[in-house]
């Protein structure tokens, strides 16, 4: 990795931009992180499933798959240097029936070629139930080594490293103005005004709006797709031993509700996908006109509609409708009963980037406008590649801005 020097202004206390903070401090940088919140990891780090992926999914060869095997050491060692919990418990991806087998041969082959480790294909229903005793499903992929953690516990950890290594984290420091000046920055909040020799922002549900502010092209827009969790009654957490997932549909970015039992020992069930009616809208009742407005004019508006509204009808359907959420989940374990989803967890809204043509961006994506480096696609699995996105930026965007 090329080495750092110089003053650097991070805009976003998510996992990306204290990471980012993290590799540039150990490396002489002089780094300020600018989070608009009271605390770090109060978005999408804070609002995820907490696992840590193997990279089943991803297309060989993209920015996804070889940072997710990366980013996946990285946690790990990261976890065990500072005593944070980071349980491989396991996922099966399950095909509930034939219709489902060619698709699970399609995650099988790109794990193979990911590396996942320990990959194992399951075709006899007997070791099914040996690794999740309550589910019903003809062939699964078993992970053994995805695991679970907590990402906000991580970002904190990450920012103490930044802190002891001389970095600055400014919390309720939301950037409002960026101005290049003669190859430098100018970054700007209600109550600093700084110039830095470079910036990288990792603005997740704001990116776009951040790299608005730069000048950079309006594409790809952040669309927010809020995932809503349920979380099964405590006495009734044995029906899940690790993670169940279903055999994603290839033509949506999301992986379908899921169970998935966390660090601290309950299991939640979801995310499904809505799109939200704010950036940052947690709830139905979270509405913001200049967002939604924002949305339906984007050019891509209605392409992305026409492709996708069976699928955002049957989401919607599932969130208003408990009975209907409460179906999905029970495809994969036929015991469960409605009561068994205790109540709502919370949720979580990604950033995920659409183009102008409506197209859904799949892979991570970086931009570059002068002394400024964007990130504008870091939607799953960025939370477990970080430490390697951090290092990828690193290498191939501020090593070139500074040549
Ligand atoms: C429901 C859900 C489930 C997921 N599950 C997983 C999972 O299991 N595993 C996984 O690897 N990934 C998962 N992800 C994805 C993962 O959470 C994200 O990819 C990752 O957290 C992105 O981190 P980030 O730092 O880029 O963004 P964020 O965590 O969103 O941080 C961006 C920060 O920028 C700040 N900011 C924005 N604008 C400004 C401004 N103008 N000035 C100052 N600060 C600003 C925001 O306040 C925010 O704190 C999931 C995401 C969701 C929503």
């Amino acid at each position: 990795m090329a080495a750092a020097s110089g003053s650097t202004a991070i805009i976003g206390g998510g996992i990306v931009g204290v990471a980012l903070a993290r590799a540039l401090t150990a490396r002489g940088d002089r780094v300020t992180v600018f989070e608009k919140e009271a605390r770090l990891a109060e978005h999408q780090t804070g609002h995820n499933s907490g696992v840590v992926h193997a990279g089943l999914y991803y297309k060989p060869g993209s920015l996804k798959a070889t940072l997710c095997a990366a980013g996946r050491a990285s946690i790990r060692e990261f976890c065990e240097e500072k005593g944070l919990p980071f349980r491989a418990v396991g996922k099966l991806v399950v095909a509930v029936d034939e219709s489902e087998l060619e698709a699970l041969a399609e995650i099988e082959r790109r794990s193979i070629e990911n590396g996942v480790p320990d990959l194992a294909r399951i075709d006899d229903v007997e070791r099914l139930r040996e690794i999740e005793p309550h589910v019903a499903g003809v062939a699964a992929v078993h992970s053994p080594q995805t695991a679970v953690v907590d990402y906000a516990s991580i970002t904190e950890a990450l920012a103490q490293d930044v802190r002891s290594g001389g970095g600055e984290i400014r919390l309720g420091h939301e950037v409002t103005g960026i101005r290049l000046e003669a190859g430098r920055v100018r970054v700007t909040t209600p109550i600093s005004d700084d110039v830095f020799d470079r910036m990288i922002v990792c603005a997740g549900l704001q990116s776009d709006v951040v790299a608005r502010l730069v000048g950079a092209d309006p594409s790809p827009k952040i669309l927010p797709f809020r995932g809503e969790y349920w979380e099964l009654a405590p006495e009734r957490t044995d029906l899940v031993q690790g993670m169940i997932y279903p055999v994603p549909d290839p033509r949506f970015p999301f992986l379908g509700v899921h169970f998935t039992r966390g660090v601290y020992d309950n299991v939640h069930v979801g995310p499904n996908a809505v799109p939200a009616l704010a950036r940052e809208g947690y709830s139905w009742l979270q509405w913001s006109v200049k967002d939604t407005w924002e949305s339906l004019r984007w050019p891509g508006a209605w392409p992305l509609a026409q492709q996708h509204w069976r699928m955002g009808v049957d989401e919607i359907s599932g969130s208003l409708i408990k009975p209907l959420y409460f179906r999905k989940a029970q495809r994969f374990i036929p015991e469960l009963r409605s009561s068994d989803l205790a109540h709502k967890h919370g949720a979580g809204v990604r950033a995920q980037a659409w183009g102008r043509a409506g197209e859904l961006l799949d892979d991570f994506a970086v931009d570059q406008v002068g002394p400024v480096t964007l990130l504008r696609n870091a939607p799953s699995p960025a939370a477990t590649s970080s430490i390697a996105i951090a290092e990828y930026v690193i290498e191939h965007y501020l090593a070139k801005a500074a040549a």
